[in-house]
């Protein structure tokens, strides 16, 4: 990774600082393992740092490792998509690229393996019978009829089930653990299933599949990995990773290490949510930049090393909270405050008419591109008799605290002269403000009075005559409740969607934006960062994404 970022400290790196002290483990080795069936969203982010930074951290290596085990929910679009994303996220899997269908054959000789050794057998029973005789916690459940099948007539039918004489769902393979275990997990769970599906790899090699918790440390333990962290609904799910490594002759026995996963405020993280968000076109994509996705954040303009750096700040632990999400909004603030050139645009504009200066004339200024850069340098900004300012700038009837233009007021334009408002221009029909009018005075040019009078307000402005129009989308939050997940009774999380989550506007710019190079971000003095957006941008007409407002919620609640 480009920069070195500060080292981690947290109880799962304690663990494996603590392994290779002991000798343990000589290297280090984790994976990051996503299903292939949607787009990686930022909780897979804060998984991908965790798992390639460890790797980084302690001089190991981190398997890309897809997990592609269900058939009829994973697509190429996907495998592809998050290679991109992680490959963008600054990490690199070198030549350690896995697919679980590789292993699929090896995964088959196991469940054999367990079937000769009297511990797996096949299972008649209908899904809803399997549930019902699985029982409660609290009591024993009830054993399958066909638990004391014997070895040669499990091995029988498990190899029928491989060549495709049954249809889906007539037979399961489970393993033989304890119908009266607490841990529902180890009441003979499933561990291959018949389906008839392509495979996007496999094709149609195989009409049985392995269920996700027999594939998984299985996958583990071919590739060697010493450390398999994944996210704490699984730790119920670690006797059973754990059985199944002890009665197989894997070639080690990684460790399984749970942690919190990443929640958000405003956000669902779930893939099923997000695709039918996708399918059913209430999002423009998966890289909807309103999506929480890595595709969506990236287009609109969240930085890789903002993310990581997000992913930092909220560590790792053992308990499940809810992170703001103004948290995230606050990294790439920090980071575009100091980086993105400023520029002026007016978001809603209105004319203000400067009376006293010459019709005609353009008169170039010094723009600041960067004032915590001075090698940023100035560019020059054109000033004409017609200005646009934003509309909210003027009040006819402003209340004494309002600093910006009203009638008899003094106020500095940026980079310009300090104007006073002469009042304004109505439409005679609707009474709407039109123009605003002022004059200035020709000896503050640069915004400051010789005679040193104080003016408070500084307000942003396009030249009518050189700025351009920009088309450039506010974004909000995709959701308007903290916690969309959480639906009244017969609700659905969609009833918690903002309708006002996107608000294109037509705005005006100064003229350098026309040359605006997609994925570029910029600061709009007093409007917040955006981007040029990639997809929409066509040459001279840059099409803009708001990526945050300049106001930083978070710093102020979590100041001092
Ligand atoms: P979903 O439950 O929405 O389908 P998933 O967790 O099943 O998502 P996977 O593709 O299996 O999606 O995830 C790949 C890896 O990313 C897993 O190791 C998983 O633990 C981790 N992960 C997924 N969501 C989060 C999250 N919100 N925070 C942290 N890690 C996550
Ligand atoms: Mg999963």
């Amino acid at each position: 990774m480009a920069e070195q970022e500060e080292r981690v400290s947290h109880f799962i790196a304690d663990m494996l600082a603590q392994d290779l002290s002991d000798g343990r483990h000589a290297h280090i080795m984790t994976r990051f393992p996503p299903e292939p069936n949607g787009y990686l969203h930022i909780g897979h982010a804060k998984s991908i740092c965790l798992n390639f930074g460890l790797a980084e951290q302690f001089g190991g290596v981190c398997n890309l490792r897809f997990d592609d085990t269900n058939p009829t929910a994973e697509e190429v679009e996907y495998v592809e998509s998050i290679m991109a994303d992680v490959r963008w996220l600054g990490f690199d899997w070198g030549e350690r690229l896995y697919y679980a269908s590789d292993y699929f054959g090896q995964m088959y000789e196991y469940a054999e393996a367990l079937i000769q050794a009297g511990k797996a057998y096949v299972c008649t029973l209908s899904p809803e019978a399997f549930k019902a005789y699985r029982g409660v916690p609290t009591r024993p459940g009830q054993p399958s009829p066909s638990r004391d099948r014997p070895v040669a007539e499990n091995l029988d039918l498990f190899r029928r089930m491989r060549a495709g004489e049954f249809p889906d769902g007539a037979y399961v393979l489970r393993a033989k653990i304890d119908m009266s275990s607490p841990n529902l997990h180890l009441r003979d769970p499933a561990i291959y299933r018949i389906k008839h599906a392509h495979h996007h790899r496999s094709g149609d090699t195989w009409c049985i599949y392995p269920m996700y918790d027999f594939a998984h440390g299985l996958e583990d333990a071919i590739e060697g990995v010493t450390h398999s962290i994944c996210t704490l609904e699984f730790e119920v799910h670690r006797p059973l990773y754990d059985w199944l490594l002890d009665q197989l002759p894997v070639p080690c026995h990684p460790q399984q290490i749970e942690f919190a996963r990443l929640n958000l405020t405003y956000t669902v993280m779930s893939k099923r949510k997000l695709l039918e968000l996708v399918r059913d076109k209430v999002v423009w994509g998966w890289d909807d930049p309103r999506m929480p996705t890595v595709s969506g954040l990236r287009r609109r303009g969240f930085t890789a090393s903002s993310i990581r750096t997000f992913c930092r700040k909220i560590g790792v632990t053992k308990t499940e909270s809810v992170t703001d999400i103004a948290l995230l909004e606050h990294c790439i603030r920090e980071e575009l405050n100091v980086s993105a050139p400023r520029v002026m645009v007016v978001l809603d504009p209105i004319k203000l008419v400067i009376e006293n200066y010459p019709a005609g004339q353009v008169e170039s200024l010094e723009g600041v591109n960067n004032p915590s850069d001075p090698a940023a340098g100035t560019r020059p900004v054109a000033f004409s008799r017609e200005l646009y300012i934003e509309r909210d700038d003027f009040m006819e009837d402003a209340p004494k605290k309002f600093f910006r233009l009203k009638p008899g007021q003094e106020v500095r334009l940026r980079y310009g002269y300090l104007v006073t408002c002469t009042g304004c221009e109505k439409d005679p029909e609707t009474g709407e403000v039109v123009a605003v009018t002022c004059t200035y005075d020709p000896e503050t040019r640069g915004g400051n009075a010789p005679d040193g009078r104080r003016v408070k307000g500084t307000i942003h402005w396009v030249s009518a005559q050189e700025g351009m129009d920009l088309r450039v989308r506010l974004f909000d939050r995709l959701f308007q409740v903290e916690s969309p997940d959480d639906t009244p009774e017969g609700g659905h999380f969609r009833d918690n969607l903002n309708p006002n989550s996107c608000r294109e506007v037509v705005a005006k710019g100064e003229s350098v934006l026309a040359s605006a190079v997609p994925g570029t971000r910029y600061q709009f003095e007093r409007n917040g960062y955006f981007i040029v957006d990639e997809k929409e941008t066509l040459p001279g007409k840059p099409v803009f994404n708001r990526i945050v407002p300049l106001r930083d919620s978070w710093a102020k609640k979590h100041q001092g």
